[in-house]
């Protein structure tokens, strides 16, 4: 099975630590404790990690609604950040949903190998990956905590805007169908001028690669994922492709996403979205191969892959 290109998973769906960090200037500070909601019970009976190499604390930028910290200082104006700063627009209005204002937590390790250090020994049941996003509740309740943790390196960019986009879906929903959170990550975590396409999925899903060669898309399937460890290259790509398959061919394939989003907002699991798509779709599956096969790859992305 190949590992996961893709940066991250919703790890909220696996998770035990109990850890307090340092108040920070400019930045929410708050406690991290309890459990992930789907804590396993050998994971939240583990005996506490040993005391996990420091988070970044040297510098930190406000960037409504992300604060991002980091030990290597920052350019509030590089490119990086402009192009962050418009992401929230971005999702929420191609999503058609409320702008949230939760505060995301982004800590920027400066090299990989602390990063990993960091997550090995705060997050052991985790596999890695180059970026995490964390909802992490809250001991005595109320809204959940964002989180999110990678390095600076070549990719940085990607993986930003896959996890903040995890962060900004988390921040006005109650929760995210683990598929629909990884489609919606990977259409979004490329800049605004792919238009949502994703050139290297494009191409592997062209090619019947999908799932070793075997590919049918297969939307209930997806549907019923639930494990962060299923979720492996072909069902991102999948999951990317039926993402944009709604919010880039018709009018109503499109409502049927925002109209499952505005439930979400109240109601955290409400019931598959494939039946609804097969009423505006009479044949989705048809209509995801014709979709895949008429779609422009659009510019390359920059050298990151
Ligand atoms: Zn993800």
């Amino acid at each position: 099975m190949p590992t996961p290109r893709t940066p991250s998973v919703a790890a909220r769906r696996a998770l035990a630590l109990a850890a307090a960090l340092a108040a920070l200037p400019g930045c929410q500070s708050f406690k991290l404790g309890g459990l992930g909601r789907d804590a396993k019970p050998d994971v939240a009976l583990a005996p506490a990690p040993p005391a996990a190499p420091a988070l970044p604390s040297r510098f930190t930028f406000r960037l409504p609604p992300y604060c991002f910290i980091s030990d290597v200082e920052m350019q509030p104006d590089a490119p990086l950040f402009r192009d962050l700063a418009k992401l929230r627009d971005q999702v929420y209005k191609e999503l058609q949903l409320p702008a949230g204002s939760a505060v995301v937590q982004v800590y920027l390790f400066e090299n990989k190998d602390r990063y990993e250090q960091f997550m090995q020994a705060r997050y052991p049941g985790l596999p890695t990956r180059r970026a995490f996003f964390v909802a992490q509740p809250r001991t005595l309740g109320g809204p959940e905590d964002l989180l999110v943790y990678t390095s600076w390196g070549a990719s940085t960019q990607q993986d930003l805007r896959h996890e903040l986009t995890h962060a900004l879906l988390h921040s006005v929903l109650k929760d995210v169908p683990l598929w629909l959170d990884e489609g919606l990550a990977e259409y979004f975590e490329l800049p605004p001028e792919n238009q949502g396409v994703n050139p290297a999925h494009l191409e592997q899903l062209r090619g019947g690669n999908g799932m070793g060669g075997l590919f049918k898309p297969d939307l209930s399937r997806l549907e019923a994922l639930g494990e962060v460890k299923s979720m492996n290259r072909p069902e991102y790509r999948e999951a990317w492709a039926w993402v944009h398959l709604m919010l880039r061919t018709t009018p109503e394939a499109k409502a049927v996403l925002t109209a499952y989003l505005q439930q979400l907002r109240a109601n955290p699991n409400p019931g598959p979205l494939g039946p609804k798509l097969k009423a505006v779709l009479p044949d989705p599956e048809a209509t995801f191969e014709q979709h895949l096969a008429g779609l422009d790859a659009g510019p390359k992305p920059t050298a990151r892959r």
